[in-house]
């Protein structure tokens, strides 16, 4: 506890060390149910203050950046031709070139970090851990993809057993569109972005209707850090803009992240026209995201893990838990301790350092999780109560009969728990499996054994064994799924920015 930054990187996604830990900003003494200290009382209220000051919105008029939401699909187009235009002086740009402009943009998010927390508060809803942990993820995204690049994306020259000198160039492929998601709307937007960019792509990058701001800004950042104008294009508006975006016979590729109906939409749009190039589709979706515990697991650490998992970001991630799965011997001590646990999660203001669980990301949601909440009363064990005013979806925990009764994603802070027979294991991981998604999944327990039946049959693209199920790190946790859960590379590993590529194989005879 002496030492303030080892208590933040205790965070999921805030550990990589490539990145300076705010020490300014926190201190011991003050502690949140995401494990960080926060009590060096007058710096943090700077940080504080920092974020709730109003962010001015709407770009300027001279901006390359286009609101396209008014515009539809005219301006799609015409973002689409700009991208277009600004491809073969991109992809003739040295990768070490391209690879700098994403290390200077790393440095002008941290520069800019206040500003771009005090957006997330205020535009998602983040709460400040999370704020934090986002702007550190896009700067991870950011040097990692440049260093992969540099190491990667050089031409190299193949074996030539016939005397012939074979030489292999990996390149951009053409415009890209890139999809992002509100609920990590620096992260994931500029992830997907950059990955294409260092690639040797040009972008038109569409972030989700909720978040067109913070969007707005990384952009303009990354204009500052050296990307040409053209070369990365900002079009905003719902999923109309997008639909746009993806027919485009000049798009080369997608990078999606969001629900897996709007992935095989675009999927369709992608082959529908036969005069099209067949192009690469990258996709993150969603899951039904299980954590099995068996009767050897602390139910301390358990319970800490299943609180982070299921309610940190109010739920809103797709690597969050959604069915706890509990070996029966252990599970009215699991459930027990777990509702007690739950009495320490402090809802309110994002912007409140103290706050676990903030609100959701809009109406629309909060009412489908709601309506789905009032649906399982008789089923619920466990539920908070919602501060009076807000979109507030109160932390519930519902038992389930089988693990077959939860079929569907729900994307907020609702847990489902259901029972195993001891034993079961492989049976169960095989019932969590058959649910056709594959994105993450947990198991705590001490015997080996069933974390090597866990590594050899659940079939998800992360898999957590004794600890949370959140906060994938750039680089060292490849994030990701399979199946519903979407299609690869894994974001933040080493095959990522080959998707993004054409190989192109020239043999000469010398
Ligand atoms: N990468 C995030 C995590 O590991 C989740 C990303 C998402 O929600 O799309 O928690």
């Amino acid at each position: 506890l002496a030492d303030p930054v080892a208590k933040v990187t205790l965070v999921g996604g805030t550990r990589h060390p490539s990145i300076p830990l705010p020490k300014d900003l926190f201190a011991p003494g003050h502690r949140n149910s995401s494990g960080l200290d926060l009590s060096d009382v007058a710096t943090l209220k700077a940080a504080v203050a920092a974020v709730k000051q109003p962010v001015r919105v709407g770009s300027g008029t001279a901006s390359p950046i286009q609101n396209a939401a008014s515009g539809g699909e005219g301006l799609v187009q015409a973002a689409v031709a700009r991208a277009h235009g600004a491809f073969p002086a991109w992809s003739a740009t040295p990768v070490d070139d391209r690879a700098a402009c994403l290390e200077r943009l790393a440095d002008l998010l941290e520069e800019n970090r206040d500003r771009l927390m005090a957006i997330c508060v205020q535009e998602a809803f983040k709460t400040i851990p999370d704020a934090i942990g986002e702007v550190r993820e896009a700067a991870d995204f950011c040097r990692y993809y440049a260093g992969e690049a540099r190491a990667r994306l050089q031409p190299v020259e193949l074996p030539g057993p016939t005397g012939e000198r074979n030489m292999l160039h990996i390149e951009g492929r053409g415009v890209w569109a890139t999809i992002a998601p509100w609920n990590f709307p620096l992260a994931i937007f500029l992830g997907q972005t950059v990955a294409a960019l260092v690639a040797g792509n040009t972008v038109v990058a569409k972030p989700a209707p909720q978040t067109p701001e913070i969007a707005r800004f990384a952009v303009e950042l990354a204009h500052r850090a050296g990307v040409p104008a053209d070369a990365l294009v900002l079009v905003t508006g719902g999923p109309d803009i997008g639909a746009a975006l993806t027919a485009d016979v000049r798009v080369m590729g997608v990078a999606f992240t969001g629900s897996t109906a709007t992935a095989k939409r675009i999927a369709r749009t992608l082959v529908e026209n036969d005069d099209r190039p067949i192009v690469p589709l990258i996709a993150e979706t969603g899951g039904i995201n299980a954590m099995i515990v068996d009767s050897t697991a602390l139910p301390e650490q358990v319970v800490a893990d299943v609180l982070t998992s299921s309610f940190r970001s109010a739920g809103q991630r797709c690597s969050a838990l959604r069915l706890l799965l509990v070996q029966e011997d252990v599970a009215d001590t699991v459930i027990h301790m777990l509702q007690g646990a739950m009495d320490t999660l402090r809802l309110g203001d994002p912007a409140d350092p103290a706050t676990d669980v903030g609100p959701v990301i809009d109406r629309a949601s909060y009412d489908k999780l709601m309506a789905y909440r009032a649906q399982v009363t008789d089923r619920t064990v466990k539920t908070l109560e919602a501060p009076a005013e807000g979109l507030f979806v109160p932390p519930t925990l519902v038992r389930l009969d089988r693990i077959e009764d939860l079929d569907q994603e729900w994307f907020g802070p609702i847990l489902h728990v259901a029972t195993w027979e001891a034993g079961k294991i492989g049976e169960t991981i095989a019932r969590v499996n058959a649910k056709g998604y594959g994105l993450t999944m947990g198991l705590h327990s001490r015997i080996a054994r069933a974390a090597e039946v866990a590594e050899a049959a659940a079939a998800v693209g992360n898999l957590y064994i004794n600890r949370s199920m959140i906060g994938a790190v750039v680089g060292s946790q490849p994030f990701g799924g399979e199946g519903l859960s979407g299609t690869g590379p894994k974001a933040g590993g080493p095959h990522y920015l080959y998707r993004f590529c054409a190989e192109r194989a020239v043999s000469i005879d010398t």
